[in-house]
């Protein structure tokens, strides 16, 4: 039996960020995680913003940044496309799209140089609640190993178990969860360099087709669709838009990746006695864009400080309530908020979104972010300010 006071389940990017702020508060802290290669494969179109890095103290690298972004361009159904870009607007630091693969193994050792001990290739197999703490079970190359601690912290994404294994509810119910599906492409074409795209509509029900840039002929060109509002399967969705793209003519694909995204906000109940839940695990992402990188890295920050702390005083769900408390306070705001225009999306049919479209053509921005973009939707169409009218 192997004792440490926090085991971090997932080294994603929420599970390393909480298992670096454990360990710099103190805690001896364990990160396990199932993959050989932590960040591979990804599952992940790789965009963040620059605001959330700064707020999360990451200093950029240039080891992990394969583009910064210079714009925005939406296109609706008719064709109809709407720039946000540097000649028209200020961009105020927008973002980066990342190598998720490298971003990841960083992130990963900034908590092993905070001091937390890291265990790749070892599945989490089932856990048990014993006095003051888990025991939790694993499997790494045919080794099994029992390991106990007073904290576990689950962040084993979107379909993790640890969290539904201790009692706790899954983040998403199947009808909050997006099917996506990407390709990593090179020959891709672009009629402005940097700019991430986004194709609103029926070729994606329920979400968006995305194309985001990641060097100067390769991009990441993919969907994320509710499988309740659609009538095909995410992959023939991509395949179908793919076909049709003149950008994407001559493209090829070098790299599938699929997955589920939680965007139907954070879950009840966060903690118990001796757990926490971050990241998509604890769904922990924006409900507009299905980001989760910065919301979940955020999450597992707050929880890895109580954590640290609890060790200290009191591990129970009394005092880990703290975590919960924590978490809304940095994110209700924006899920809660995003959620709403999520809402308001689905609402849209094609022909609606082409006139929104329309409108937005002539209209001037100051600054791009999505508080802007919602300011100037409520400012044309009624329907948004009935909607969105306490957005900003
Ligand atoms: C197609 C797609 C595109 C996306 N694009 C973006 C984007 O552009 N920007 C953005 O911000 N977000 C994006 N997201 C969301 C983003 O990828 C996630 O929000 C983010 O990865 C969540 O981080 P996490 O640490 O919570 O979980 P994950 O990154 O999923 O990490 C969980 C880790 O837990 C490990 N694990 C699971 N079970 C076990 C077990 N039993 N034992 C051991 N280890 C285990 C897994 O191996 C994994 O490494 C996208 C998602 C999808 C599906």
């Amino acid at each position: 039996m192997i004792e440490t006071d926090v085991i971090v389940v997932g080294a994603g990017p929420a599970g390393s960020s909480a298992a670096k702020h454990a360990a710099l508060g103190g805690a001896k802290v364990i990160l396990i995680d199932k993959k050989s290669e932590i960040g591979s494969p990804k599952r992940c179109a790789e965009g963040v913003s620059i605001e959330g890095l700064k707020k999360l103290g990451i200093e950029p690298s240039p080891r992990w940044i394969t583009k910064k972004i210079e714009g925005v361009r939406i296109q609706t159904p008719d064709g109809t496309d709407v720039w946000l870009t540097e000649d028209q607007v200020k961009i105020p630091e927008a973002g980066y799209i990342l190598e998720r693969k490298v971003f990841d193994k960083h992130m990963a050792m900034d908590a092993a140089r905070a001091g937390a001990e890291i265990r790749i290739k070892t599945l989490v197999t089932a856990i048990d609640k014993i006095d003051n703490g888990f025991t939790v079970e694993t499997e790494s190359m045919g080794k099994k190993e029992t390991f106990k601690c007073k904290i576990l912290i689950a962040a084993d994404g979107p379909e993790g178990h640890v969290a539904r294994w201790a009692g706790l509810r899954p983040a998403a119910k199947a009808k909050e969860m997006e099917s996506g599906v990407q390709y990593e492409m090179c020959n891709v074409e672009f009629e402005k360099p940097g700019v991430i795209e986004f194709y609103l509509g029926s070729c994606a029900p329920g979400g968006y087709v995305w194309i985001f840039p990641k060097g100067d002929d390769i991009a990441n060109v993919g969907l994320a669709i509710l499988p309740h509002k659609a009538d095909k399967t995410a992959i023939e969705y991509l395949d179908d838009f793919v076909a049709k793209s003149p950008y994407l003519k001559n493209a090829q694909a070098v790299e599938i990746n699929v997955g589920g995204d939680p965007v139907g906000g954070m879950t009840k109940k966060l903690y118990d006695d001796n757990i926490m839940v971050c990241g998509d695990a604890a769904g922990q992402v924006n409900p507009l864009t299905g980001g989760g990188i910065i919301s979940g890295m955020t999450g597992g920050m707050c929880a890895g400080k109580v954590a640290a702390q609890a060790i200290k005083e009191d591990c129970s769900k009394k005092y880990l309530k703290l975590y919960d408390e924590m978490a809304h306070e940095e994110l209700d705001h924006e899920i809660k908020r995003y959620k709403k225009v999520q809402e308001y999306l689905l609402t849209l049919s094609d022909d609606e979104l082409d006139d929104i479209a329309h409108a937005f053509e002539g209209e001037s921005f100051e600054k791009i972010s999505t508080t802007e973009i919602v300011k100037k939707l409520i400012k044309i169409s009624p329907k948004a300010l009935l909607k969105l009218g306490k957005f900003v």
